[in-house]
């Protein structure tokens, strides 16, 4: 059994915590991955480190949120 995916769940657009621009990130995680994923990724407009606190179920992304990285 197989599910057909039009998009790839490591791929997010995000809002800049610090510029509010978007910009997109890579995940990277499995995509039979069930659980929470914190990385940190630099804005691409101003470089700052955008925290992104992602839930994951069985690779696809339930929720994403965006915080301060500098803490
Ligand atoms: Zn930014």
């Amino acid at each position: 059994m197989s599910f057909l995916k039009d998009k790839d769940s490591n791929h997010q657009i995000i809002t800049c915590y610090f510029c509010f621009e978007t910009f997109e990130i890579d995940l990277g995680i499995d995509e039979t991955f069930s659980g929470k994923n914190t990385e940190i990724f630099d804005c691409e407009i101003c470089c700052n480190p955008n925290k992104v606190d992602a839930d994951i179920y069985d690779g696809e992304v339930s929720s994403l949120i965006v915080s301060d990285g500098n803490e």
